[in-house]
């Protein structure tokens, strides 16, 4: 060997050590650290309680862990010499293959299933699917049993409620006909007692019966009510009516009552309120009845102010915008809300000393929505009340003539 041919030796073999060194340096610790993770993924896999498969695209196994091992009944073994088909429950050897075929296609995909295990009982699974490439595919499979039978039992349980619940409703609703029947014959009978030659003294008690039973009739008819909002059977009519004499007839039923508490009773309707229009005057006057009841009864001086406008919407509707002002206790800003849900009083002690069944306010929540309009309030504590709502209601065949004011007690 030369001089020459002797250095480049020397030379190569000193770059191969450096070359060497490089690759045990940066390389191995890379393919160490590659290793451990495997064996992490591996004993992840191996100790889990959830399944993994790893399959070709003829759904043979390559890969099953021990968790789908335990979770099917069958040894490691067996399962290796089966094939997806001989586990699935609901689907047939082409669906799972068309199935395979758009995994693959598209990468991923996650649905729910059901396994038959080796003691003939089913197992529902969650089942997430990656497609590897186009020859294999990476399965996770969650045994979901509890859930569903959770699932099932909960469904059960809200159908039975829901039974329950109808069969409630059906029993008010017939032992509210049950009870108008004999309360409408003693109301009648007093009627017609009250027109008859009688003392004072008996006067003044069959008035008093009157008004009990008319009372007593109220509570029922919310009863009754209620139950068919519940039901979802509340139905709404169409009739034409004249707005303006609805209020005022109402108004004038109530003055008497407004009367005796000392409270002035002011109704004010917009001189451009159409004559005649199309909707439920039976369900408008129960709304406006409640909102004037309750003025009357929460206010102890000062007044009850009714107003009603209409404003023209399109497809020649009108909307009602209706209120009734009080100079009341008011209602607290917190409680406002609340008072709109069924048995909701402001406060318990109120039902002692007021009375009332807390429906009147839900019911009329849920009437003014099936008219197509909404309520809410404006209220101050000490100050008194303003319940506003508003109706659609359609335009009547006649024609509007100029407005008229109905008036009872006082007119504004
Ligand atoms: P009820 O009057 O039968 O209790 P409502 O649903 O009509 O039921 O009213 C619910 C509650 O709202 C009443 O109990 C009362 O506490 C409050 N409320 C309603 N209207 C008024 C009002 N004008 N002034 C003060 N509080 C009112």
């Amino acid at each position: 060997m030369s001089v020459e041919s002797g250095f480049t030796y020397w030379v190569m073999v000193g770059a191969l050590g450096v070359a060497g060194l490089l690759l045990a340096v940066l390389v191995l610790p890379l393919l160490l650290r590659l290793r451990r993770r495997a064996r992490n993924a591996e004993k992840a896999i191996d100790s889990t309680n959830d399944g993994y498969w790893v399959f070709n695209a003829d759904g043979r196994f390559i890969d099953v862990n021990p968790g789908y091992c335990r979770m099917i009944g069958y040894r490691r073994d067996e399962i290796m010499a089966m094939n997806i088909a001989d586990f699935e429950a609901v689907a047939v050897m082409p669906q799972i293959q068309a199935q395979i075929a758009r995994i693959i296609e598209r990468g991923h995909e996650r649905f729910e299933t059901r396994h038959r295990h080796r003691d003939g009982n089913w197992i529902d699974l969650e089942i997430t699917v990656t497609g590897v490439d186009q020859r294999y595919l990476v399965a996770f499979l969650r045994d979901i049993s509890d859930r569903k039978a959770a699932d099932l039992a909960l469904r059960e349980l809200t159908r039975s409620a829901e039974a329950a619940n109808q069969a409630k409703s059906d029993f008010v609703a017939n032992m509210g006909h049950e009870l108008r029947t004999p309360m409408n014959g003693v109301i009648g009978l007093t009627d017609i007692l009250l027109e008859t030659p009688l003392e004072a003294e008996q006067r003044e008690y069959l008035t008093l019966v009157k008004s009990s039973a008319e009372s007593l009739m109220a509570i029922l008819n919310d009863i009754l009510d209620f139950s068919k909002m519940e039901a979802g059977r509340l139905s709404i009519e169409s009739a034409e009516f004249s707005p303006a004499e609805m209020i005022a007839e109402l108004v004038s039923a109530i003055s008497a009552r407004a009367e005796k508490k000392g409270l002035a009773l002011v109704c004010h309707i917009d001189p451009d309120t159409p004559a005649r229009v199309r909707g439920d005057p039976g369900r408008l006057r129960q709304i406006l009845l409640n909102l004037c009841d309750n003025a009357i009864k929460f206010t102890s001086s000062g007044g009850v102010t009714v107003r009603a406008r209409v404003t023209a919407v399109e497809g020649g509707a009108h909307e009602l915008h209706l209120s009734v002002n009080d100079t009341g206790m008011g209602i607290a800003p917190d409680k406002q809300e609340n008072i709109f849900q069924a048995f909701s009083q402001v406060d318990s002690s109120s039902t002692r000393q007021f009375g009332g069944t807390g429906l009147g306010l839900a019911i009329c929540e849920k009437l003014v929505a099936l008219m197509g309009g909404r309520i809410w309030v404006a209220s101050e504590p000490g100050q008194g009340s303003t319940f506003y709502f508003t109706v659609r209601v359609k335009s009547a065949s006649v024609a509007a003539h100029p407005g008229q004011s109905a008036t009872a007690g006082q007119t504004e």
